[in-house]
């Protein structure tokens, strides 16, 4: 993979970072009082809401590690590789996932 392919990968790694380490304190959505946001969230969304957080702190937390797994791949030069079948990982698959540690091929395998 070219330098200037692997910059842009990295660029887009530690913006999602950043952006769920920006989201860690779990809470909902800045609501003003009377603005539109809000006026369609009814009660029973409410009363879910506490699992939702817990679900997406989860969620987080895997792709923050996942993240950085990529990152540490981009340093270490491996980046963009299958960890699995060691081909490259199409760059359509990296544009859609780029923390994704293998090729769709792979991921298909371990789908079953
Ligand atoms: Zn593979």
């Amino acid at each position: 993979m070219r330098s200037i392919e692997v910059k842009k990968y990295k660029d887009i790694l530690e913006k999602k970072k950043e952006g769920l380490m920006a989201s860690a304190p779990a809470r909902t959505p800045p609501t003003e009082p009377g603005s539109k946001s809000g006026d369609w969230i009814d009660q029973s969304s409410q009363e879910n809401d506490v699992h939702v957080r817990l679900a997406l702190k989860q969620t987080d937390a895997k792709l923050l590690r996942a993240i950085d797994e990529a990152i540490h791949r981009i340093e270490q030069g491996t980046y963009g590789i299958c960890m699995e079948c060691e081909n490259e990982i199409a760059p359509a698959r990296l544009d859609a996932v780029p923390w994704t540690r293998v090729c769709i091929d792979c991921k298909a395998k371990q789908q079953g």
